[in-house]
């Protein structure tokens, strides 16, 4: 049998649409018609995937996706469903860490595709061991962080992206290897994003804390040095 999908969304037709179709193309379906169930179910079962709508009765599909990365499924991958062409939607959305995002009406072989390269890509991959850097302790497994004994308030791709620079520490990485690695292969916004979301970092990290502790190369990228002061 194929990878399990769970489909959260009220439209009992479209969901009903999207079950027939996926059911056709060998994966397993689960639906559920409300945030809160949905929620429910994803943080119970065992899935590959989730199609979440945003429009939802009780939570809305960017709370559910929220309290989904905060509260253990923070590598499931998701694709939001959106009614609206909002752009507000889209940017919160993968701040929030979705995976991609599909705006209504869609074709389903748009569908298909894009649940093909989230199952290809499988979000950032399994969980890893912790990451240090002085006093700085980043737990991918559980996505929290801490400054010595002070959390840090990351967002989903601020923690990504630090993540990523850990992993590859004193190796320089280029805007378009953190963009691939954080934001996705098609990623289509803005190419300063990595610019914006280093500075955020610093303005956490660094100015916080007195630290230096990603590194800016000219013409190339960023690297985080070393262990630490
Ligand atoms: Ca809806």
């Amino acid at each position: 049998m194929g990878a399990r999908i769970l489909i959260v969304e009220d439209e009992a037709r479209l969901a009903r649409f999207l079950e027939l179709e996926l059911v056709h193309e060998g994966y397993a379906v689960d639906k559920a018609a409300d945030g809160r169930a949905g929620l429910d179910m994803a943080l119970t079962g065992e899935y590959a995937l989730v199609l979440l709508d945003v429009m939802l009765p009780g939570l809305n599909g960017l709370e559910v996706l929220r309290r989904l990365r905060a509260g253990g499924r923070a590598h499931l991958p998701v694709i939001l469903l959106t009614a609206r062409d909002s752009v507000m939607d889209k940017v919160s959305g993968l701040d929030m860490g979705a995976n991609d995002y599909i705006t209504k009406p869609f074709s389903i072989e748009e569908v298909l595709a894009r649940i093909r390269a989230a199952l290809r890509s499988g979000g950032p991959g399994p969980a890893s061991a912790v990451l240090r850097w002085g006093e700085l302790c980043l737990d991918p497994a559980r996505h929290t962080a801490l400054y010595g004994s002070a959390p840090l308030t990351l967002t989903y791709k601020e923690f990504l992206l630090l993540q990523t620079l850990l992993e590859n520490r004193d190796i320089v990485q280029t805007r378009d290897m953190l963009l691939e690695k954080v934001w996705g292969y098609d990623y289509a916004g803005e190419t300063n994003v990595v610019d914006v979301y280093i500075r955020y970092l610093r303005q956490k990290i660094d100015s916080v804390f007195g630290v230096k502790l990603i590194h800016t190369v000219r013409g190339m990228g960023y690297v985080i040095k070393g262990e630490g002061p």
